[in-house]
Parts: structure tokens; sequence; C-alpha cells
């Protein structure tokens, strides 16, 4: 039976990368029904929101989709598809994967790191207070009540940075789960539990917890500055890494800077209600409709996707095929060197699936 997948071009030069990794998809030999849904701004003037409801319903329904970028336009009142869909999808745990192709300007090579953020509490909640504001001014009040050795200056923004058991406990047995059923030998958690008891403290206690019940994975922690250090200096000493929101959002784009940008980083958001795989890069809007952006990230995420359905064939197929027509540079883009375009780097892939 066809996979039925919700397929959402986005915008910029989403409409294009999507295509080419479609026809890659295609190319497999899996059988999938695409299942065509729109968001973002092309999509906003029609439907009155760059996030209908029939997109939603469709992701929500087939459980699975793969989205181009999406531009998040500035200073219009809509808030970003992205978090939005998160929060519908409850998508919590974030994958990204970086990994060095031979081809790919780095001054890297054999880094092949794994890291799964926590997606849905920390910083990123939304729990913010304007400074200025009666209601923060009476959360000032209290805070230096019950912390009179803390330095508060008079005008004073709050964000609030919740972190639980239960958030925790998932976000670590899925970095376990994912290390075991993917061949991984270790998972390092990644926290600042020195400083903030609380909340880090917390993360890293139940990660320490979760790791005695899944003994077959090596398991070790790290504070994350060190952390930013090591993997700079020594990446390979490193497999799954598994994180709190907001450190896994900037250490997984250092480690997208160390295996050679945006273009060749792939993402996965995976969710009680959905899945929905996409690159970690934007819309690229400067490039749209020039037949000029990397389908790379995009199409990886596409072999995310076919790990995710079990169609693991099919995944290596298409990443042996990718991995090859990067390292022979003649038929990548310009960010890679090459000379082609979009759709003839989608080409030179499917002719090496054969
Ligand atoms: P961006 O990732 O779109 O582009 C930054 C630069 O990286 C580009 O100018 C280009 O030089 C390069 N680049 C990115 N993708 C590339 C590709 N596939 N091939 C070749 N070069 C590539 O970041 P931005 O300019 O900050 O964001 C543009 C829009 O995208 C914003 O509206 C932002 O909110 C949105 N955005 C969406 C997502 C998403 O949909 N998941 C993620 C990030 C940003």
């Amino acid at each position: 039976m066809a996979y039925r997948v919700t397929f959402i071009p986005g915008d910029g030069t989403g409409p294009e990368i999507a295509e080419a990794t479609k026809r890659v998809l295609d190319a497999t030999g899996v059988d999938f029904d695409w299942d065509v849904q729109h968001a973002g701004v092309d999509i906003m003037k029609e439907a009155g929101t760059p996030l209908p409801d029939a997109t939603i319903q469709s992701i929500l329904t087939n459980k699975i989709g793969i989205k181009g970028p999406i531009t998040t336009p500035v200073g219009t009142g809509f808030r970003s598809v992205n978090v939005a869909l998160r929060k519908i999808c409850n998508l919590y745990a974030c994958l990204r994967p970086c990994k060095t192709y031979e081809g790919v300007r780095t001054k890297y090579s054999d880094i092949d790191l794994v890291f799964v953020r926590e997606n849905t509490e920390d910083l990123y909640a939304g729990i913010e207070y304007e400074h200025g504001k009666p209601e923060t001014a009476r959360l000032l009040e209290f805070l230096k009540e019950t912390n009179p050795d803390a330095h508060f200056g008079d005008e004073t923004g709050i964000s609030i940075k919740p972190i639980s058991v239960e958030g925790s406990k998932r976000i670590v047995q899925y970095a376990f789960d994912y290390a075991r059923e993917n061949g991984r030998k270790k998972v390092t958690a990644v926290h600042k539990a020195n400083i903030m008891k609380h909340t880090d403290g917390l993360f890293l206690a139940v990660a320490t917890e979760v790791a005695k019940a899944n003994p077959d994975i090596e398991f070790e922690e790290r504070i994350v500055d060190n952390m930013c250090m090591q993997l700079v200096q020594k990446p390979e000493l490193y497999d799954v890494m598994v994180l709190p929101n907001l450190y896994g959002d900037i250490i997984s784009d250092l480690c997208a800077g160390l295996v050679g940008g945006l273009g060749v980083a792939p993402g996965a958001n995976i969710g009680t209600e959905a899945s929905v795989f996409e690159p970690v890069h934007g819309s690229a809007p400067k490039y749209a409709g020039m037949n000029k952006a990397n389908p790379t990230a995009m199409i990886l995420s596409g072999v995310l996707m076919l790990r995710h359905l079990g169609e693991q064939d099919a995944a290596v197929r298409v990443e042996t095929a990718l991995r090859d027509v990067i390292a022979e540079g003649k038929a990548t883009t310009y960010d890679l060197g090459g000379p082609a375009g979009t759709s003839q780097f989608a080409d030179a892939i499917i002719a090496r699936l054969g």
C-alpha cells in the first residue's frame, strides 16, 4: 500500500527544492501517495492565513509530512508556521544529524553526529514578561522578596524556563531509542546543571535515571560550554547528543557549520500526533524561482523520513547516490562549488539511483 504523506512545498526556494526531493523519493520505487497541501506567504492571500486548517488536518490524518521552508513575514502579526505546527502536532523531538560528505567544503572530515533537541519546553515555551508592565512589576516584587541576594535592575524583563520530569524523560528515552535503532553507541546529555539546578539539574537527573534503564547504550554528560569547545576540537568523540531546547538550537547550528553549512543540514520533528520532516535552512527568498538552491538538506530530510517509515534500503540508496554526486562535484549547486541548478542536481541523483 502506498504511503500517504502530506507534502508542503513551502515558499521562496521551497517549491523548487521540494519538487527535486519528491522526484528523488519517487525514483526509489517506494510507493508514495502525495497529499499536496500549502502553507506560507504564497497561500496567505487566498486562505487568509499562512497555515490553512486543511494543511493541519492533512498532517494530523496522514501522521507524516515533509515540508519545504516557509518565510515568517516580519511585522504582519502572523506567528511562525513552524512554531504553530510544533504546538499543534506536539512535535516534541527535533532530530538534526550533522555529517560530513566528501566534496562539501569544510575543514573537518568524518563527522557523524546526531542532535536530539527537546522541542516544546525551556526558554522557547514563550512565557515572557515585558519590562515596565504591571504584571512584571508584581512578579519582580515576589522574586525580590524570595531572592534577597539576587540582583534585579529596575527595568527588568523576565523569560521563564520550564523543564519538566515528563518532558525530559520523553526526550532522553527518544535519544536512547534512536541510538539503539540506528546502531549508535553513545548518548551524551548536555546541560548547565552546575548553575541551573532546578531546570538543567532536573534534566540531568532524569537523563541519568533513563540511562540506567538503557544499559546497552553508553551514557555520559557534558556541561554545555565545554561541549561547544569539544565539538570544535574533537567532534569524533561524540555520537548522539540530547539537549534541552535552547542548547539544542544553538549547538546543532554550530555543528551544521562544522559540516559545511545550512545547505546540507536536514531535520525531523517527531511528535505524538505526527512527524514532519524538513531542512534546517529557511526559504532563501533571494534565490526563489532561479533553480539555484541546493536541495541536499531537504533530500536528506527525505532520507530521515524513509528511515522513519522503515524503508531502510531506499534510505541507504538515496544517501549513497547523493554522496556520490556531491563527491564527483560535476552536478552540484553553486554553494558546493558546482555548475548545476536545483533540478539538474536532482536529475544526477536519480540517474545514480539506477
Ligand atoms: P535562510 O536559511 O533562508 O538563508 C540564509 C542564507 O543561506 C541564504 O541567503 C543562502 O545564502 C543560504 N542558503 C539557505 N538555504 C540554502 C540552500 N538550500 N541552497 C543554497 N544556499 C542556501 O535564512 P534567512 O534568510 O534567515 O531566512 C529566510 C526566511 O526563512 C525567513 O522568513 C525565516 O523566518 C524563514 N525560515 C524558515 C525556516 C523553516 O521553514 N523551517 C527555517 C529558518 C528560517
